[in-house]
């Protein structure tokens, strides 16, 4: 974090359990091509909105510009304090970097930062899920949307470092895009220095159902109304 501000990390196997059945900390999930890859357990806990409008990751992003969602995210996920994976620094870095290139400011579009897997767009595993892929709609006064934009930036990116991967211009959901720069460094999980990782725990597919699901099992069951209250 830039100008001495401090987030706080959390281990997402210590949230509540609706968080951990909608984050999945270390649970497998399969990409379009078949292949597994495991998710982040370690997130930056953002505890407002304000710590989100006010917390820079480097001098040009900050950090609410990821965590832009619409309702197709989960309704908890919009609640604060909210979570996003810990690698999400990196990806700053390197937009940073593109930034630069660019020589005018990128601007990520809803949905284009860190999608949970419960959000609505998450079909398969995609760098969003990780907090490492960025959709981007604008760059400087120019809208992202031709043929002709999209590579020439996708061309830009890959130019500067070969860990951005980009999505070619096309109409095949998740694997290629259309109106805007998929920039896309894989599936990188941050492990904080302030984390020490001794302790196992079993991700919860391994586990039988969670409280608050037999919870909400009940409340279908239930025969006498509920009050609003
Ligand atoms: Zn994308």
């Amino acid at each position: 974090m830039t100008d001495g501000e401090s987030i706080k990390i959390v281990d997402a196997f210590d949230l509540d359990d609706e968080l951990r059945s909608l984050l999945k900390p270390g649970e497998m999930v399969r990409d379009a091509d078949n292949r597994r890859h495991r998710l982040p357990r370690y997130f930056y806990e953002v505890p407002s909105h304000e710590a989100a409008m006010n917390i820079r990751l480097t001098p040009h992003f900050g950090l609410n510009e990821f965590v832009l969602v619409d309702l197709r995210e989960a309704a908890r996920l919009q609640d604060f304090p909210r979570y996003i994976p810990c690698a999400v620094r990196v990806l700053a870095f390197y937009l940073e970097q593109f930034r630069a290139a660019a020589g005018a400011s990128v601007h990520i579009a809803v949905n284009g930062g860190y999608r949970s897997p419960a959000h609505k767009m998450a079909h398969n595993a995609t760098a969003h899920m990780w907090g490492t892929a960025a959709d981007i709609y604008r760059i400087g006064t120019t809208i992202v949307k031709t043929q002709e934009v999209i590579e020439k930036y996708n061309d830009l990116a890959e130019q500067l470092t070969d860990d951005i991967t980009t999505y070619p211009y096309g109409h095949v959901t998740g694997s290629t895009a259309d109106d805007h720069v998929h920039l896309d460094l894989g599936y990188i999980t941050g492990v904080p220095r302030e984390i020490s990782e001794d302790r196992m725990e079993l991700p919860q597919e391994s586990r039988p159902r969670f409280a608050f699901e037999e919870r909400r099992r009940r409340d279908r069951r239930a025969t006498v109304p509920i009050s609003d209250e």
